[in-house]
């Protein structure tokens, strides 16, 4: 039998995720077909996509961008959405299937619920829209698998080893992280870190935001945060585990004393095609994993006291309500101060720590308390960093 062929739109589809996303739709094109596209400016890009997947609606970051956009493409009928809405409308788009949703940062909250809204498959990769509305996002999907799939990494291999478990054999959780390009300096050192040294990450290939995020640890940070909701877990439950070799993304612990391990080669290929076969497998024929030549895996417990941004991430869990779309917020703009050179790398996480700190009022997380956080968050940032100069 045929398989049918499941139409996906691809929210982000320049930046690192979405590129590999297009690749595996290039591998299964009797599997996959492109209906929808958005990316924010990188417009050569975006035109050489929509050339070769034809889809039927396009985004951009910006309605300025449009004619500049058209000016680059043979069909000039195509139907260009713009900005944060467009994003929206495409998620909830008739022709689509399954959502891939892979910008990164705080754009990607609204679209994610529109998608789930709209009742379709949503693979995500953005974890700040979990982390900002995790209780949102988790009441409008019906359930892990039937309408939400991870594809973050350790997040992807967590929900592979959960299958077919029920919470009571469940004891604890394990992302691994692999520490960053910081993990052996001297921490009297880091002041004088420049983002491309902080944007080098040892493993993975990806974004600026994430790869900042990792070299502070907020990105597992935010992972925690991430697992708690996804998985329904209490906080107490996830653990991190340091593990430069990156290969090991997670492990599960049950009652009986047993110990899952979900392992693979650092390439996002495979947990974005996972999110998409779901629950089938395809084959990906990528290199093998060789355990021989890594000549051993190591792991070192991350404990929060040790690494402030894990600790920030647990005490946001702890706070509940707005408080962890405080932290993802506060991280956002501050790692764009970092990467314009205006803080230095120990500045992120202290900016962070200081935002949380004055967020007194705390409200439940309804998306209007989220708005209103974010208006906060964005002014007491900036306040801050305008004191330090
Ligand atoms: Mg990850």
């Amino acid at each position: 039998m045929k398989p049918r062929i499941k139409k996906i739109s691809v929210i982000g589809s320049t930046g690192s995720i979405g590129v590999n996303t297009l690749r595996i739709v290039e591998k299964f094109p009797d599997r996959l077909k492109v209906v929808g596209l958005a990316a924010g400016r990188n417009l050569p890009l975006l035109a050489r996509q929509v050339e070769k997947f034809r889809p039927a609606r396009v985004a951009v970051g910006d309605p300025l961008l449009i004619p500049a956009l058209k000016s680059r493409l043979k069909s000039k009928k195509l139907d260009i959405l713009s900005g944060p809405p467009g994003l929206v409308s495409l998620a909830r788009d008739q022709e689509a299937d399954e959502i891939v949703l892979a910008v990164s940062g705080s754009t990607g909250l609204h679209p994610a619920l529109a998608a789930l809204q709209a009742g379709k498959q949503l693979a995500l990769a953005n974890k700040e829209a979990l982390v900002m509305g995790g209780e949102l996002l988790m009441k409008a999907a019906c359930g892990l698998g039937n309408s939400l799939i991870p594809i973050d990494s350790e997040h992807s291999a967590l929900f592979q080893l959960l299958e077919g478990k029920n919470s009571e054999e469940i004891v604890r959780l394990f992302l691994t992280a692999s520490g960053g390009p910081f993990l052996n300096r001297d921490p009297r050192s880091l002041s004088r870190v420049t983002p491309e040294e902080a944007l080098s990450h040892p493993v993975w290939k990806m974004g600026e935001k994430i790869s900042v995020d990792s070299a502070t640890l907020m990105n597992k940070g935010l992972e925690v945060i991430e697992a708690r909701y996804l998985f329904q877990t209490e906080p107490g439950r996830i653990k991190v585990l340091i593990h430069p070799q990156g290969r090991v993304h997670a492990l599960l612990e049950l009652k009986d004393g047993a110990v899952l391990a979900h392992l693979g080669i650092p390439d996002m290929r495979i947990p974005i095609a996972y999110a998409l076969s779901y629950p089938d497998r395809w084959p990906l024929r990528l290199p093998a994993l060789s355990l021989p030549e890594l000549k051993g895996l190591t792991f070192l417990e991350a404990r929060p006291q040790r690494f402030p941004a894990l600790r920030l991430a647990y005490s946001a869990l702890d706070a509940a309500g707005t408080m962890p779309a405080v932290l993802s917020l506060a991280n956002e703009i501050a790692v764009e101060a970092f990467l314009s050179r205006r803080i230095s790398f120990p500045r992120i996480v202290e900016l962070v720590a200081r935002v949380m700190d004055a967020w007194k009022e705390n409200p439940a997380a309804s998306l209007e308390a989220i708005a209103a956080a974010e208006i906060w968050t964005r002014r007491k940032t900036e306040a801050v960093i305008q004191r330090w100069r």
